[in-house]
């Protein structure tokens, strides 16, 4: 009997929980690169509002998910990402992260980027607020997602941004419904407003079949771009699976975004552009 292969096998073990890439099926979709985002000055992407978007090569795509964390739908999220080993982005809503602040820091400790969508997601849309509330619910939202997703030491309510330091200073409009004022304000403080390329308007009920239909489809007439979806939708999460498959089915690759240096690198939109929703 000899002590060392239990030792080697726990030493695997180990090595598998700090490398989550090292748990990964050779046949998951998994994460092909890492593209820094610069956004020194601002930066606004995403061709549903916006003529630049990320520089993305052909079958490139980038997963985006909005309005949670919620407790029924974003562990199943979660869990159909990491079978795949495939990052993505969550732009959540502060007093969601306060209310399942677990999900937050899971998806933080599963390498995804958590930015913010304002604290309390204004309806119709931050365009019916005074310029005071909108940066103030904004404020408030990112102090959340510092404090609760990544642990940050930061005032609950702070006054502006230059008391703490986003880890990913990345924002989107609920409804890509954008203000003056605000995006001012984010070019002033070097935060990137995200639009989206792509999307299955998830925020109308439809079945996980229908949804993964309008997204292929749409990816194939794209041929890249940046997806939208929200992941407090049931049929969302239910579609997460079969969505990862098809995209590797199809020779799609994903690319995950992360905070980077100086000003940020875009492509024009396709000749006839036009905004779907203007800014
Ligand atoms: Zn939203």
């Amino acid at each position: 009997m000899t002590l060392r292969p239990s030792l080697a096998m726990a030493a695997a073990i180990i090595m598998a929980a700090l490398d989550p890439a090292a748990a990964c099926s050779p046949d998951a979709l998994g994460t092909a690169r890492v593209m820094p985002v610069g956004t020194e000055g601002g930066l606004a992407v995403g061709l549903k509002s916006y003529p630049r978007t990320l520089p993305l090569q052909d079958h490139e795509v980038v997963l985006t998910f909005d309005d949670g964390p919620a407790p029924d739908t974003t562990a199943k999220i979660l869990d159909a990402l990491a079978k795949e080993c495939v990052r993505a982005t969550f732009f959540v809503i502060g007093e969601k992260v306060e209310q399942s602040s677990d999900l937050a820091r899971r998806e933080v400790a599963e390498g995804h980027t958590v930015a913010s969508h304002t604290y309390s997601h204004p309806q119709p849309t931050m365009r019916a607020m005074s310029a005071a509330a909108a940066r103030a619910d904004v404020l408030r939202g990112m102090a959340a997602v510092e404090r609760l997703a990544y642990g940050a030491d930061v005032d609950a309510a702070p006054r502006d941004l230059s008391s703490f330091k986003l880890h990913a200073p990345f924002f989107r409009f609920p409804g890509f419904a954008e203000t003056a004022d605000l995006h001012a304000f984010f070019a002033a403080n070097n935060v990137a407003i995200f639009g989206t390329d792509l999307w299955a308007a998830d925020w109308i009920k439809m079945t996980p079949q229908k949804e993964l239909d309008v997204l292929m489809g749409a990816l194939d007439r794209a041929g890249r771009g940046m997806i939208l979806l929200h992941d407090d939708k049931a049929w969302t999460a239910a579609m997460m699976p079969d969505f990862l498959r098809a995209l590797k089915a199809h020779g799609y690759r994903v690319v995950h975004i992360v905070a980077g240096q100086g000003r940020g690198e875009t492509s024009p939109a396709p000749k006839g552009w036009r905004a779907e929703a203007p800014p």
